[in-house]
């Protein structure tokens, strides 16, 4: 075999070296550290973590990244087999000692006599002359490759920051105050005229809302981010702190709007939240991009009347951040449909966290294995974690929506991706709120892992001894 390289020895990189490798075929690996680094990694490790060494919940049961865990175990993960043997005490949470797990990595990756580690920066595309090549490069691609991809791609298709809006769960939206309909019921390309779930705010509670705002704790841009803002995504604080009635201006303007429950009292605002992904488990909150602290957003968007029991998959963000936009540029198994001689793995697909993208590198890795051995590519199914993932990545995603902002931002593994369950009924008994959210859970779970032990077993790796 002639060997595949892959750019990037963190998380995903080296997750799918390890994959590939595993199955008899030759890498050779690219970092760029430590002859450059990034403004976050600190070390010349591979898989280095360059913030918080918690790999989040470890709840395979009730928790979507738990259960992303249980699967990458079944997969064979390296990731999960070092953070495994480099685990510190954390409650509930997966925590590491975050050298012992970066060495244990570069170890395993180093001693592996199929891997090939060469330390210097692919400046720009990686050369035909390589073939088939996975670029995992994370968030802080160099500058050199990102212009490369954004010269090959496209100017829109590549961004440098995310403007992260608040993804709330559609059934814990409160529609006896909500009500669906598009401004001027205008019926776009694929609508309804009832596209939006719109939430009412008096006078009162608007300027208690953006008095909140303005006072609100922020996070601080670490100082490489600091930027200008672009796109016209501005943090809705900001927005906010021009100015009373600047969000009642703009994406909070009640025009257009009627309330279903109240036709004869105009609302003094409206916060607008739109579908966003295609099984509509999912709504965003439209504008609503911010750098408010986690715990000060979920207080204040509960003040919304509707979302006063809002449970949040994702809260809002920005930061600096390389993502494709995937669901338009990449195929099913990762690779570019204009170059398909490039897969993309890791966080640079529009995945969120070490976890998520190791879990990339991973099916990044076996796709690679799968055809350069002749075999259909198989994708998990999505009822799984590597599956529900995938599909945000390439495909379960909705199509752009018209002007404005792209709607494709980076997201961490949430149930809300997963296709909707019905909880067996326990006869006699009815649950409800949480106990009826956790049994949906589990229910999800355990279809999750039924499903993946299916699929591995169907698309094993060859069995190659290292
Ligand atoms: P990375 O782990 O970043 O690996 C990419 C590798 O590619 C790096 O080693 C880099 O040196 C190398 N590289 C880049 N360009 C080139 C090139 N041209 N040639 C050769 N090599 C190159 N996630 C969490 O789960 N928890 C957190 O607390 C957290 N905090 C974060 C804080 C910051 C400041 C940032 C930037 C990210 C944070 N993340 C966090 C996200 C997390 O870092 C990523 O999800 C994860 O590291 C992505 O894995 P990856 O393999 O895609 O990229």
């Amino acid at each position: 075999h002639s060997p595949i390289h892959i750019v990037g020895g963190g998380l995903a990189g080296c997750e799918a070296a390890y994959a590939i490798a595993s199955a008899g075929i030759p890498v050779v690996l690219h970092e760029m550290r430590p002859v450059r680094s990034t403004d976050a990694h600190k070390t010349d490790s591979l898989a280095e973590l360059v913030c918080s060494n918690s790999f989040r919940s470890d709840d395979a049961g009730t928790n979507a990244v738990g259960l992303l865990h249980a699967e990458m175990r079944l997969a064979g993960s390296l990731v999960m087999r070092c953070a495994d043997a480099n685990q510190v005490p954390a409650g509930g949470a997966l925590a590491v000692d975050r050298e012992g797990f970066a060495l244990a990595v570069t170890a395993a990756i180093d001693a592996h006599p199929l891997i090939t580690v060469e330390r210097g920066e692919v400046d720009g595309l990686p050369p035909e002359a390589w073939g088939e090549t996975i670029v995992a490069t994370g968030p802080l691609t160099s500058p050199g490759l990102a212009s490369a991809i954004r010269e090959l791609t496209g100017e829109d298709s590549l961004a440098f920051f995310d403007a992260i809006a608040p993804i709330v769960h559609f059934d814990s939206i409160d529609l006896s105050k909500a009500w669906f309909q598009s401004r001027y019921d205008k019926v776009g390309p694929g609508g309804t005229g009832k596209d939006y779930i719109n939430c009412p705010l008096d006078r009162e509670t608007y300027e208690a809302f953006v008095a909140g705002l303005v006072a609100g704790d922020k996070t601080a841009f670490k100082d490489f981010e600091s930027t200008p803002y672009f796109d016209g995504c501005l943090p809705i604080e900001v927005m906010a702190e021009r100015g009373p009635e600047t969000l009642r201006h703009g994406p909070m303007k009640p025009m257009g709007l009627t309330n279903a429950h109240d036709p004869a009292v105009k609302p003094y605002a409206v916060v607008q939240l739109r579908q966003d992904n295609a099984l509509g488990t999912l709504y965003n909150m439209v504008g609503f991009q911010t750098k408010l602290k986690y715990a000060e957003q979920v207080r204040l968007f509960r003040t919304i009347p509707g979302l006063e029991e809002a449970e949040f998959a994702r809260l809002g963000g920005l930061h600096r951040n390389t993502f494709l936009n995937s669901p338009v540029l990449l195929d099913g198994e990762l690779r570019l449909k204009s170059a398909p001689r490039l897969r993309f793995a890791g966080q640079i697909t529009g995945c969120e966290g070490y976890v998520e993208s190791a879990a990339i590198g991973i099916l990044a890795g076996r796709f690679a294995v799968a055809g350069r051995l002749g075999r259909d590519v198989i994708p998990p199914p999505p009822t799984t974690a590597f599956g529900a993932l995938l599909g945000h990545i390439t495909g379960g995603h909705l199509a752009e929506d018209g002007p404005g902002p792209r709607s494709f931002q980076p997201m961490n593994v949430n149930f809300g991706l997963f296709p909707p369950i019905e909880v067996p009924k326990e006869p006699g008994k009815r649950l409800r709120g949480t106990e009826k959210s956790i049994a949906r859970k589990q229910a999800m779970s355990a279809r999750a892992l039924a499903d993946i032990r299916v699929w591995l077993e169907g698309n094993a790796l060859p069995a190659i001894a290292a």
